[in-house]
């Protein structure tokens, strides 16, 4: 784990427990304002959402169907429902203040500033599962981002220590695309077909999973010598991939895959699309014979909804304006876009900027506003001129973060993630290959 340790030291930053989301940018650019959701409703009152049928909730992933097994929040106190904004910041402040080091809050670049102003560390999923190592004395890790996520953190963790996820229904529509009996399936019949080829040394196929997915399939990947990714490491994982096979199934998210592949080189027909619903993932053997890269079908609800005619549109109003989209959005609008990246990517191509810039960014519009907040000599503006927050990270509300963090007080531990020791084994080595694959 020492690599972890090394890697956190350049990626995780203490979170400015002053920012708050810009009104406008620098140069009168539109950007978010709490009306100006596609509904403020969840950001409000997430609970009215819980306890019912599996649903995302209003936001980008509205019009997704959530698995029937879904996890599920139990109903919190009334008095979490009704308290104030005051009496909740009052309150989490001081479960914060009686824990001490025995807690660490984590708090994703798509969270809410209501909640991101609680955070110790702000960043991407594998930067805060990492940021809780350098807190050894902390017994408890509260995830204020989605459960993929916390999975991961106790992957990392100490058995010792208790990751809370603060919503257990907060979830994540991409993650949950991929699910380990499909994969499986898809894996049994890949193998059959590729059965009789010729053995050169490599591997038929190599899995490549997003991190964001599911322990279960980062410990399937692990099982059959596959690999993590990161947005920001993807093209050195499938080179690390195709040294050791012939092709690559790279799960859940198909449009990192293709802008990753497409940019080392690989012709767009060398990737099918694998449709688990159809049987060869609605492919012919020969298509599947050929491809370097087969990519899942799932994508994720926010990016998705960036389009090149909102990259027009802001080069048409902002003319000169640099557009960075993240590489979760759909071909055409990263090819479309001066550069597409992680969000430490877009972070820092922002923080370099020496003269006063436009950006127009395509990810998840609170970190869009955060960044507009922070860098205030730039216009910074969201792509989407609809502001539809990720529907999962707002299932966190300063409410829930209040309910854990009192339980963990009087010494109680709710909404406890865990991975079950031999899902983390298999997973962990997903993972450290991921680390040893580092350039
Ligand atoms: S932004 Fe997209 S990938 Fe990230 S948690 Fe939300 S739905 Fe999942």
């Amino acid at each position: 784990m020492s690599s972890v340790n090394v890697t956190i030291q350049e990626l995780t930053r203490t979170v400015d427990p002053g920012l708050r989301p810009a009104a406008r940018g620098a140069g009168g650019a539109p950007s978010a304002t709490a009306s100006s959701t596609c509904t403020p409703d969840l950001a409000k009152s997430p609970w009215n959402f819980d306890g019912g049928s599996p649903a995302y909730g209003p936001g980008a992933s509205m019009g997704d169907t959530a698995p029937a097994d879904t996890p599920r929040q139990g109903g919190i106190p009334e008095e979490y429902r009704l308290a104030t904004d005051a009496e909740l910041d009052a309150r989490i402040r001081a479960a914060k203040e009686t824990l001490g080091d025995r807690l660490v809050v984590l708090g994703h670049f798509y969270q809410r500033d209501e909640v991101v102003q609680y955070a110790d560390f702000v960043g991407d999923s594998f930067q805060l599962a990492n940021a809780a190592l350098t807190k050894p004395d902390a017994e408890y890790i509260v995830f204020c981002g989605v459960h993929f996520m916390a999975e991961t953190a106790d992957i990392l963790s100490r058995g010792d220590q208790a990751v809370v996820l603060p919503n257990l229904a907060a979830g994540c529509s991409m993650a949950d695309m991929a699910d380990e009996s499909s994969v499986e399936e898809c894996w049994e019949q890949l193998m059959e077909l590729y059965a009789e080829e010729d053995d050169d040394g490599r591997a038929p196929v190599i899995p490549v999973t997003y991190m964001n997915c599911s322990a279960a399939l980062k410990a399937f990947v692990g099982r059959h010598g596959g690999i993590v990714c990161t947005s920001s490491n993807a093209s050195t994982v499938l080179e690390w991939a195709f040294e050791r096979g012939r092709r690559v199934l790279f799960f859940p998210d198909q449009h990192l895959g293709r802008n990753t592949a497409k940019a080392m080189g690989v012709p767009l027909e060398a990737m099918p699309m694998w449709n688990p619903r159809r049987p060869l993932g609605g492919n012919s053997a020969e298509a599947l014979q050929e491809a370097q890269v087969i990519l899942w079908h799932g994508f994720c609800s926010v990016h998705k909804r960036f389009t090149v005619g909102q990259i027009e549109g802001a080069r048409a109003e902002y003319p000169g304006c640099r557009v960075i989209v993240h590489p979760e959005c759909p071909m055409e609008v990263v090819d479309a876009a001066d550069a597409a990246g992680s969000t430490d990517f877009i972070r820092k191509a922002v923080a370099a900027a020496t003269e006063p810039t436009t950006f127009a960014i395509g990810t998840e519009v609170n970190m869009v506003n955060r960044l507009a907040a922070e860098y205030p000599q730039h216009t910074i503006f969201c792509l989407d001129p609809v502001i539809c927050p990720c529907s999962t990270m707002y299932r966190i509300h300063p409410g829930y973060l209040a309910w854990v963090l009192e339980e963990l007080v009087a010494g109680r531990i709710v909404n406890r993630i865990t991975v079950d020791a031999v899902t983390a084994v298999d997973a962990k080595t997903a993972l450290e290959r991921m680390l040893a694959a580092r350039p």
